[in-house]
This record gives C-alpha cells, sequence and structure tokens, in this order.
C-alpha cells in the first residue's frame, strides 16, 4: 500500500469541489449487533459536522444484513444513544436488509453486462486455493477458474448440482487508487484483490455489494468510516467501476485506542455510549471530547457545537490512532457543567436522573419542594463535581430521610462534637431570619463564644446535617434544608450522641 503526502494534501481541496458539483451527503452506517461504540459515535459526529459545514445531510443506515446477530434492541441503542447525543441522521433510517432484491438486482445487471460470472468453485476447492496461496506466501485469493468457463463446463457442474455464487470481474492488473482525505493517496495492486462475491449461493447479496449499491442510491458523496475499512474501499471501487458509478469521496478515520495503546476495548472501561451517559458525562462534552479525539486545530481544546461545525476539516484529521484518556474527559465535562447555567443543569440532572445509579430513587422524591431546592444548592454542588454521578452524589443530603444514614466517620465526628452542638442549635433556632448570612454568622459567633475553632463546630455540624464528613458548603447546606429541617436533623445527631 503506498501513501502520499501529496495526495493528502490535493484531498483538502475536496470539499470546495464538492460545494460546485452535488449537495454533501454523509452518511453513518452502523452494523446492529451490539451497543453504539465509542469509536462509531466518533464516526457519526465527523459524519455530522461534515455534513453541517458544508449545508448538507447525514443520512443513517442500519446495516442488519447479518440476521443471526441483528437485534432490534441493538437497533434502538443505537438510535438512542445517537439521539442523546444529538447526532440524529437526517430523515428516516434505511434499513439495509429490506433492500436485498434490489441489490440482487445490480448483480443480475452486471452479470448479463459480462461484468460478473457465476462461479462454481466448491468449499474444499476454495480451502485448497487459501493454502496454496499460503504455502506460496501469498495473500488468499480466489484464482479466478471460473471467469471464462465455457459452456460445458457451467452444464456439467449444474449437472453435479452445484449452485453458483455471483462474483465480481475484477480487473486483475493495474492498479486501484482511494485517494482518500485522511489517509492520502493509497494504492492497491490488483492482483492483491481477488473477484470478490456479490451473491451468494442461496442468492442473498454480500455485505460488500450492498454498501455499494446503498451508498449509490442514498447519494453519498463523502464516506467517512472507521481505517479498518480500508482494504473494502478498494473493493468497493471495483464494484462502482463495472457499474459506472461514480466513487464517493472517502476518509478511513484511525480507530480509537485505550490509554495504553491497544485497540480500546472492555478492559478499558465503558465503550457502549449509553455507559457514558450512566456515568454522567454531559452529551455536549461528550462531542467535544470526541472531536478532538484523533482532530484538533492547534492547542484549542473547547468548542461549542456551532464553532465544531465553523472549524471542522478533514484534512486535520490525525493518520494515527487516538488515545481515550478518561482523565481527560472527565476534566472536560466538569468544565462543561461548572459553565452551565444554574436553571439548565437542574434540569438536565433531573432528565437524566432515569440513567444514572440510584437516580430513580431520587426521581420518585422529586416534588415542587425538593426541585426548588436542588435549584438553590446548584451553585454549591456544581463546584465540587466533575460528572452528574457526583453532582448527585453531593445533592444526596437533600433526598436522604431522618433519620439520616451515618458514615462512620460522620458518626464519629458528631461523637466528638457532641459538646458544642446543643448551644449551637438553641442559637440557631433563636435566628429571627434564617439565611445562608445568617446562619454563617451564627456559627461563626457561636465558636468565639465558646473559644473554640469553627471547624470545631463545622465538622460535627455538617455530619449531623449530610451524614457525611464532606459535602457542599455548610452555610449552603443550612439555606437549603431551611430552619425546621436543619433543626430536625441537629436534634436527631444530638439524641443519638
Ligand atoms: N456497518 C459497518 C460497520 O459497522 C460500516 C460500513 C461502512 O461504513 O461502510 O463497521
Amino acid at each position: 500500500m503506498l501513501q502520499g503526502p501529496a495526495a493528502r494534501r490535493s484531498a483538502q481541496f475536496i470539499p470546495e469541489m464538492q460545494k460546485m458539483t452535488a449537495p454533501v451527503v454523509t452518511r453513518f452506517a452502523p452494523s446492529p449487533t451490539g451497543f453504539l461504540h465509542i469509536g462509531g459515535a466518533r464516526t457519526a459526529l465527523f459524519s455530522w459536522l461534515y455534513a453541517r459545514r458544508h449545508g448538507g445531510k447525514m443520512l443513517l443506515r442500519i446495516e442488519d444484513t447479518d440476521r443471526e446477530r441483528s437485534t432490534q434492541a441493538a437497533i434502538d441503542a443505537i438510535l438512542d444513544g445517537l439521539d442523546w447525543l444529538g447526532l440524529s441522521g437526517d430523515g428516516a433510517p434505511l434499513y439495509q436488509f429490506a433492500r436485498a432484491s434490489r441489490h440482487r438486482e445490480v448483480a443480475e445487471q452486471l452479470l448479463a453486462q459480462g461484468k460478473a460470472y457465476h462461479c462454481y468453485a466448491t468449499p474444499e476447492e476454495l480451502t485448497a486455493m487459501r493454502e496454496q496461496a499460503r504455502k506460496e506466501g501469498r495473500p488468499p485469493r480466489y484464482d479466478g477458474r471460473w471467469r471464462n468457463a465455457t459452456v460445458d463446463e457451467i452444464a456439467q457442474a449444474r449437472a453435479k448440482g452445484l449452485k453458483p455464487v455471483v462474483r465480481l470481474k475484477a480487473p486483475d492488473e493495474g492498479e486501484t487508487v482511494v485517494d482518500d482525505a485522511v489517509q492520502g493517496r493509497v494504492v492497491f495492486p490488483n492482483k492483491d484483490l481477488d473477484d470478490l462475491v456479490l451473491l451468494r449461493s442461496d442468492g442473498t447479496p454480500t455485505y460488500m455489494l450492498a454498501v455499494v449499491v446503498d451508498d449509490h442510491d442514498m447519494g453519498v458523496t463523502q464516506i467517512i468510516r472507521g481505517d479498518d475499512h480500508l482494504t473494502n474501499a478498494a473493493r468497493q471501487t471495483h464494484i462502482y467501476q463495472a457499474l459506472g458509478w461514480d466513487v464517493p469521496h472517502m476518509a478511513h478515520i484511525p480507530l480509537i485506542h485505550g490509554p495504553d495503546g491497544a485497540k480500546l476495548s472492555k478492559r478499558h472501561g465503558a465503550q457502549g455510549v449509553e455507559e457514558y451517559r450512566a456515568m454522567g458525562y454531559l452529551p455536549e462534552a461528550l462531542r467535544n471530547y470526541l472531536v478532538r479525539l484523533g482532530w484538533s486545530q492547534g492547542d484549542r481544546e473547547f468548542f461549542t457545537t456551532e464553532e465544531m461545525i465553523e472549524a471542522f476539516d478533514l484534512g486535520q484529521v490525525h493518520r494515527s490512532p487516538a488515545r481515550f484518556d478518561f482523565a481527560k474527559l472527565e476534566n472536560m465535562n466538569g468544565h462543561y457543567m461548572r459553565a452551565m447555567d444554574d436553571d439548565a443543569l437542574t434540569e438536565r440532572l433531573i432528565a437524566t436522573l432515569p440513567y444514572l445509579p440510584g437516580g430513580k430513587a431520587v426521581q420518585a422524591q422529586l416534588n415542587e419542594e425538593k426541585r426548588a431546592q436542588l435549584r438553590a444548592a446548584m451553585p454549591g454542588l456544581k463546584q465540587r463535581a466533575k460528572t452528574l454521578v457526583e453532582l448527585l452524589a453531593s445533592a444526596d443530603y437533600l433526598f436522604a430521610q431522618r433519620p439520616l444514614p451515618m458514615e462512620p466517620k460522620a458518626a464519629e465526628l458528631i461523637a466528638r462534637g457532641k459538646a458544642h452542638l446543643p448551644a449551637l442549635r438553641a442559637r440557631l433556632a433563636a435566628l429571627a431570619d434564617w439565611s445562608v448570612t445568617s446562619t454563617e454568622a451564627a456559627v461563626r459567633a457561636q465558636a468565639e463564644e465558646s473559644g473554640a475553632k469553627l471547624g470545631d463546630l463545622a465538622q460535627p455540624l455538617r455530619a449531623a446535617l449530610t451524614g457525611k464528613t464532606t459535602s457542599p458548603p455548610i452555610f449552603d447546606v443550612l439555606g437549603v434544608l431551611g430552619r425546621t429541617e436543619s433543626l430536625a436533623r441537629i436534634d436527631d445527631a444530638i439524641g443519638a450522641a
């Protein structure tokens, strides 16, 4: 495979050329055999950004031809994941399996034109060919023995009851060039690419044929997908050429690797997009993280969606695999949460509750009062949290039921500070007005009066109000919980100490 830097440079002009010719159509074509992989999500994002950048469309195609492994649950998970990420396709998805008769029709057309042929090679013969190739150190390749079969040979095979496959009569000399916007000019000697199967012996179309026919019929102008499909691009080019169809522009993007450099897999942690939702990442933060994974514009880290659309260019997609860095994603998410308006973040947390661990129990408790408390607590909560899961954990004290479950260390703090709690309670109870400021003044005054440090009072108070040793700022907690609930929790602690 040869790759030339000159072609890489020229590939950057492709978008300009396309503007002059056809409207840009990209597509995302997942196989519904599992969840929406984070790598697939990035491919979808690149396709989506490219389409938006050029005023085009991103279409969605569900490649469900593998009937054994495709499931409705996977289709639902993929559509849901794309929807959550804000990357739904334009228009209804197209289902590949439903188009099998169209794929067959195209294969029949190639047969009729002499550009494809029936091949009666038996599985044993194909195995022998592969073994022979291995012995000679060649890539396994079909030897083309039925390309020019005589009428007699065909009649004999039929008489034996053999069922043929349909193969493309691919060029066996020269080379096939994939002019890739990311990989540059990639050259494949045709002798390495054999006559691929278009229809299996039971008449079902192969994946390779289906992809070409669908991309053509959908008017796809730019194929953006993982670089594991690069060799397929050369084979698919043969099908386009045989049909006399324009080959769409291609961009094969490197796969995502884990922090250790190995292909991203289960052992690196979360892979499915829905897991990222359950871990409390915001879709806009994940989008920003994903766009920066393998693409850059200088050192710039943060992009709003509009800025991404404006800036995205395939010419700046890196050629080497990107490494997924969970810590970086977390920091980026924290940044997005802090930058978000408090009303919006409160609403987002509430909307995400069904997906967060423990979130359904909180959802069941939500009433007007709790919503208002959550909103009031938000400025304090969001300072400390990097994910919605952490945000929910620090809002725990709002939803905890009296008497609060106590962390053992919190119970110790209460035991140690029990001398201070009754007087502190009395001073707080005497406040005419209850606010963050007035409660803070009262706690400070009480500390001074009793000759104690602020922490000596604040720590047992925190434990009494939250059941924990860490929490959002304690005066925020007093303010948000309000007089009645705060005093009742302090009473519980005094009683238990
Ligand atoms: N269905 C293929 C996959 O999930 C993608 C095919 C393509 O993009 O051409 O890997």
